[in-house]
């Protein structure tokens, strides 16, 4: 499928993404090479980690890659972009990670109509569970797309949409695992104030997170459905939605999801 993978950006995301696709050997150690510009440190763990190639050199990084991928923060994205373009061949492939960059920025930045995949994994990546959302650029082909689905699929599930949806995504898959450990942090700390040892909590609400998500994999119910399941008249459960929407639980969801779209859109 590829023969020299190149990721630009020793992060968390890349290192994710090097463990799914090493794990599923979609292609060998020795083919994947990656760069980092701060904290070298960070790019010897990760080639100590996995035995890749780790380099500084930004022509021997670009030369020959039939993938790279741009794995920085988005505010260093431009950076990273320049420092790498003078390297770059119209025919390489690009595919982006980056949150709220768009596809058009990076083929005007490296000012070629290179073409871009742009993808939105998410943390659960680093155990095979992203959620990944692939978009494809104005000069993308469509080969690139289905290597991407394929070389992504390695660490979860994905997922096609539109350009236009990926603030969108961000919002909801990108960030939404945070939402959930938010909550969990919140059930903790109420459960721990009800009178139950914290290891007894961790391991009752793990397993219901876990319980719920596999729930919602495995019916055909709608949500709903499976709520008003567990709701029963007059019940705990009652009492306890009843509180939510007493509290504007839905309404405080729908802004928090329309903030990081709004900070997606900011970005870009
Ligand atoms: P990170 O900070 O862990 O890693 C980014 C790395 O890029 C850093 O080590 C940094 O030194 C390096 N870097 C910066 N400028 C560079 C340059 N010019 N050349 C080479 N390397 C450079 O970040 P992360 O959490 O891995 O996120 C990376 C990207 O993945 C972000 O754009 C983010 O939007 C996206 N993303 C992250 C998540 C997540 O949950 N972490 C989810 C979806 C998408």
């Amino acid at each position: 499928m590829f023969n020299k993978i190149s990721f630009i950006g020793a992060g968390s995301m890349a290192e994710s993404i090097i463990a799914g696709i090493l794990e599923k050997r979609v292609v060998t150690n020795r083919q994947i090479f990656v760069t980092n510009k701060r904290n070298h440190e960070r790019l010897a763990n990760l080639q100590h980690r996995f035995n890749i190639n780790g380099t500084t050199n930004k022509e021997n990084i670009i030369d020959q890659a039939d993938l790279i991928i741009l794995s920085t923060k988005p505010y260093d994205m431009e950076e990273a972009i320049d420092s790498i373009k003078a390297y770059m061949q119209p025919n390489q492939f690009v595919v982006s990670v980056a949150a709220g960059i768009s596809t058009e920025f990076i083929a005007e930045k490296m000012e070629m109509d290179v073409s871009v995949v742009r993808v939105m994994p998410n943390t659960s990546a680093s155990i095979g569970f992203s959620a990944t959302a692939i978009a494809g650029g104005k000069h993308a082909k469509q080969e690139h797309i289905k290597l991407v689905e394929k070389l992504f699929k390695t660490i979860g599930t994905t997922t096609i949409v539109a350009e236009e949806d990926m603030h969108a995504v961000t919002s909801i898959s990108g960030s939404g695992p945070a939402y959930i450990y938010y909550l969990v942090e919140a059930m903790e700390q109420a459960a721990v104030e009800a009178g139950l040892d914290k290891d007894v909590a961790k391991a009752l609400i793990t397993q219901t997170v876990v319980g719920a998500g596999e729930m919602l994999k495995k019916t055909d119910d709608p949500v709903r459905v499976l709520r008003e399941k567990i709701t029963s008249p007059g019940g705990t459960t009652q009492a306890a939605i009843e509180t939510l929407d007493a509290n504007d639980f839905k309404k405080t969801i729908f802004e928090c999801v329309n903030s990081a779209r709004q900070r997606s859109i900011e970005l870009g």
